[in-house]
């Protein structure tokens, strides 16, 4: 289940953000403690006019949330509003068995006992901001034996902590009703695999209610995570950050398309060894690799192709005869928008700005096809060291102006020009002729500085978005077998 949480300060607005998300989802949690006073009243009806099952939850500071008074006066509150015809009362696991003992005048109310005679379930959820605790299963089973359903809402720190996370579905397997939530940037795979942690649901939200959030609609409509199954083939992309990544509007609906049962995740990364361990007991069929890994898969690949081996960088990996196999898209996703002038011969000389991991793939495809290259970098060491490995010439960033119209391409390989810094250029001195083409790896904004400049002096222009998708295209057809769908055209 697809569960939106609702922190508005009025009921109205939180009606109002449950219709435009009604379709994604199949629960809600509402969260009095973010209402305005006087508010606190109208929650009561607010399962009847929701239409669906609704979760009560008046979070504290100390576990994320905004209310401010002592728990016995927040359980009164709660026990309150509890009395509209909500399905789930959230309370947390350390609150007292005496805080939950209600005086109404004379007469003093059991709330745990009231809300079990009317069928309302209990959650007993337990919150660390800081870390994953090391008696996370015990806890579980603990709060799982009082007859309520545990909540366990965490913040992993490393692969580590999200593998144990994963531990959990197996490892209490005889709890069928559980929630799992691993917050933060690490927790974000947990929280779109949820079913795959053996949580009973993962919470959305149209604002990041909680650190790691995503949309109900990128949960439901990207990922359909709540179609996840035991047969469901996991792939994903590994980075360090990983967040930003565009690959998953890319694979997801092309899984969709096609009517694989696969989803396509992406995994934060801290250590790699730790990531292959994830990978073999989800498991994970393949992955992308981005910054910084492209590297440190390497010696866990049993198969490279030629390209990884001469590039010195992979950034797909595939599970292929009990074997991961390391393959390079980057290198052809480069080539494909310029193969027709590689084949003909129109693309003679070429000058490579830039002397990185992204700038090897490119030297090495130019050179494999015979395109006479000079790199250019920032630090000359490292132009020179790539130009050395690869036979080209090299030169100082700052003698860019003198290679002016002299090369039938040009490529910008660094990542100067990119969101937020959208006006560097790191061609400035470089006098476009018109004649040469500009080919731009940066893929956000679609069109620099590098590249307005080249399409005002009349060159024809490539951005990064045309390769990065190519590159994913290749991809896909390394994760699938299948061509990506024609009639796809994903927005990155
Ligand atoms: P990298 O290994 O960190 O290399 C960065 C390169 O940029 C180095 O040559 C570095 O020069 C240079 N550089 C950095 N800041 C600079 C500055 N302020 N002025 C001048 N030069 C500067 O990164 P990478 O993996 O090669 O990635 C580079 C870019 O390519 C990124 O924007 C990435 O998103 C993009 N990319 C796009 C695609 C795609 O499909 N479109 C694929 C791969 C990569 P020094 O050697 O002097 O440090």
């Amino acid at each position: 289940m697809l569960c939106l949480t609702l922190t508005e300060s009025t009921i109205a607005k939180d009606l109002e953000v449950l219709e435009r998300n009604r379709r994604f989802v199949s629960m809600s949690e509402l969260r009095v403690d973010c209402l305005a006073s006087g508010e606190m009243e109208k929650a009561v009806d607010f399962p009847k006019k929701a239409a669906m099952p609704i979760i009560l939850t008046c979070r504290r500071i100390s576990d994320g949330g905004k209310c401010e008074l002592a728990d016995k006066a927040r359980i009164e509150i709660l026990s309150r509003v509890a009395e509209g015809s909500f399905a789930y009362v959230d309370i947390e696991d350390d609150v007292k068995r005496r805080d939950l003992k209600i005086k109404r005048g004379e007469q003093s109310i059991d709330f745990e006992a009231s809300l079990k005679a009317r069928g309302i379930r209990i959650i007993r959820s337990f919150h660390d901001f800081e870390g994953v605790p090391a008696d996370l299963f015990g806890r579980i089973s603990k709060l799982a034996a009082r007859g309520d359903i545990p909540k366990v809402a965490v913040m992993p720190q490393s692969m580590l902590d999200v593998i144990t996370l994963f531990r959990i579905h197996d490892e209490l397997r005889e709890i069928k009703e559980k929630i799992v939530i691993g917050m933060g940037a690490y927790g974000v795979c947990t929280r779109i695999l949820y079913k795959r942690c053996g949580s009973m649901l993962s919470f959305c939200s149209d604002n990041e209610a909680a650190p790691g959030q995503l949309s109900a609609q990128t949960m439901k409509e990207l990922y359909h995570a709540d179609s996840v199954n035991d047969l469901t083939h996991i792939y994903g992309v590994i980075g360090n950050p990983v967040l930003q990544t565009k690959s998953p509007v890319i694979h997801n609906p092309g899984f969709h398309a096609i009517h694989y049962n696969a989803i396509y995740v992406p995994f934060q990364v801290d250590s790699v060894r730790a990531f292959f361990k994830l990978a073999e007991m989800l498991p994970v069929y393949g992955f992308s690799v981005t910054i910084p890994h492209k590297r440190n898969v390497l010696p866990y690949l049993g198969r490279i192709t030629r390209e990884v081996k001469q590039i010195g960088s992979c950034n797909t990996v595939v599970h292929i005869q009990s074997m991961w196999k390391g393959i390079n898209t980057d290198y052809y996703g480069f080539l494909e928008p310029l193969s027709s002038r590689l084949t003909d011969g129109t693309i003679k000389s070429a000058l490579v700005i830039g002397a990185g991991g992204a700038s090897r793939a490119i030297v090495w495809a130019l050179r494999n096809h015979d395109v006479k290259v000079t790199v250019v970098n920032r630090t000359v060491e490292h132009a020179k060291a790539l130009a050395m490995e690869t036979m080209s010439a090299y030169d100082s960033l700052d003698h860019i102006s003198a290679y002016s119209g002299s090369v039938d391409l040009v490529v910008q390989t660094t990542s100067v020009g990119m969101t937020p810094h959208e006006q560097d250029d790191a061609s400035k001195g470089y006098l476009f002729s018109g004649k040469e083409i500009a080919f731009d790896l940066v893929y956000k904004p679609r069109e620099t500085v590098f590249l307005r400049r080249a399409k005002e002096a009349g060159c024809r222009t490539i951005s990064g978005a045309l390769m990065l998708l190519e590159q994913g295209k290749l991809q896909f057809e390394a994760f699938t077998g299948y061509h990506y769908p024609s009639s796809l055209h994903p927005v990155i």
